[in-house]
């Protein structure tokens, strides 16, 4: 019997869990360990709650989950309640899907002002994570600055422009849905720091911003190279770009009955924040790009009044004493995902924070590879029973898949009107309803 460990219960440690089925069949027996008492992570968590569909995706894992050689093992923290070292000598191969839940830092000064946000945390805190549940957004101004130009910037000014009545279906938390509803914001702005040919944001994504109730993207077409240049972007890139070129020629009437403006400004670098106490105003720098398509400072500085700084620009992977880490890129040092032979990183925590969520299904698959390379049979390590012995031995109480399902049914029962469930934002909450 082979055993395998997987940190992280989301899209990376669930395609991996379903990739050693397949290769190894009865002979293997997975343990899914996550520090929250419920799975999914990124899907749960990171996902924007009004795109469900995307989210449907939680199905193939449950399938994965309820099979015979593979355990959810919830509210189990690694490096509190159990070590690295631990797992390694408990199993034959302890694989890392912790993702990147942390924010990439913004370096500039002010950037630890109340009112500057990232977005792990502002995302978490409408998407109801345990950690963000008691976040306070400065929603109370009418200019809310958000900084970086690829999707989570996209889902973050959305999520500030919609309607209630436009979150009907999702599952917004109560708690992110009343706030926003008594916001006074009236513009966004999404800096960029670079022009509309070097953006990371996707064309569904982009174009849902043309369809708003109550707002519209307002883009300046100085800022667009001669449209012939279009045609030497990769189609994906090049539709994203014409959704820009679209939203530069909305005509003014049609703003009048849309008192939300989202704003791009491009070649516009943030500087500095400003305020006394509290986010009041944001420095941006004007760009231009080099030779190399990077962004350079120009001298000229602009000032845009704000009462709340999102910073979109990028996650990085909490590091764990004693496992190897590319401090510069914010992910494990590996090589193809091997740290060392019996140790493996995948997803995010192995490639850093790109691509889509099916972009794990193959790392997952890849890494499956990597262990049956390095071992070709289990060696007798004591795997399900050993860990089970020490949790218990230390009073961890675990959540398995069947006590998450209690979990979600709960959820489902207290959803509001038109929504799939309302989820519990505290960890006693989830597991007090586990009964
Ligand atoms: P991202 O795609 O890497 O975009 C980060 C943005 O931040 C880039 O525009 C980058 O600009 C900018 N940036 C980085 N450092 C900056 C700084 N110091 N100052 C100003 N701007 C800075 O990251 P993300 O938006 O967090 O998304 C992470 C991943 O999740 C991506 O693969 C994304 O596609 C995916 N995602 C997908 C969806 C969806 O499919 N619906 C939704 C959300 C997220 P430069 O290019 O100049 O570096």
């Amino acid at each position: 019997m082979r055993h395998i460990a997987i940190i992280g219960s989301g899209p990376a440690g669930y395609y991996t869990a379903e990739a050693a089925q397949k290769k190894f069949g009865d002979d293997v027996r997975v343990d899914i360990i996550d520090r929250l008492p419920v799975p999914f992570g990124l899907i749960r968590f990171g996902v924007a709650p009004d795109h469900q569909s995307i989210k449907a995706v939680s199905g193939r894992y449950e399938k994965v989950a309820l099979s015979d050689n593979v355990r959810f093992v919830g509210n189990v923290t690694v490096g509190k309640d159990i070590s690295i070292d631990e797992l390694q000598s408990l199993y034959d191969a302890v694989v890392l899907a912790t993702g990147a839940p942390n924010d990439r830092q913004l370096d500039i000064p002010g950037a630890d002002l109340p009112g500057v946000f990232g977005s792990a945390a502002f995302v978490g805190w409408y998407n109801g994570h345990p950690d963000f549940a008691d976040l306070t957004p400065h929603l109370d101004g009418k200019h809310v600055v958000v900084i970086g130009n690829g999707n989570v910037a996209l889902d973050v000014a959305r999520i500030l422009s919609k309607t209630r009545a436009e979150f009907i279906g999702s599952d917004i938390v109560g708690h992110a849905l009343d706030a926003l509803e008594t916001a006074h914001t009236e513009d966004i702005t999404i800096l960029g720091r670079r022009g509309p040919h070097q953006i990371a944001m996707t064309p569904k994504e982009l174009g849902e911003l043309g369809h708003l109730a109550r707002a519209t993207p307002r883009v300046d077409r100085a800022d667009f190279p001669d449209e012939g240049d279009d045609a030497l972007l990769e189609p994906g890139m090049r539709k994203s770009v014409t959704h820009l070129r679209e939203f530069g020629s909305i005509p003014e009437a049609y703003r009048a009955d849309k008192p939300v403006s989202i704003n791009f400004d491009f070649f516009a670098a943030p500087v500095a924040i400003e305020g006394d106490g509290k986010v009041e105003r944001i420095i941006v720098e004007t760009t231009k790009l080099d030779d190399r398509l990077r962004s350079v400072g120009t001298g000229e500085t602009y000032t845009i009044d704000c009462s709340m700084v999102i910073s979109c620009i990028g996650y990085q992977t909490p590091a764990i004493e004693g496992v190897p880490y590319e401090h510069g890129r914010g992910r494990f040092a590996s090589v193809d995902g091997r740290i060392l032979p019996g140790l493996y990183c995948v997803g995010w925590a192995r490639r850093g924070p790109s691509g889509t969520i099916g972009t794990n299904r193959p790392d997952g698959y890849a890494i499956v590879d990597l262990v049956a390379e390095d071992q070709p049979r289990g060696v007798g390590k004591a795997g399900r029973p050993g860990l089970d012995e020490l949790l218990d031995r230390r009073g961890v109480q675990v959540v398995k898949f069947s006590d998450w399902k209690k979990i979600e049914e709960a959820e489902i029962a207290r959803a509001r009107e038109g929504a799939p469930r309302e989820k519990f934002v505290r960890i006693e909450d989830m597991i007090a309803a586990q009964g």
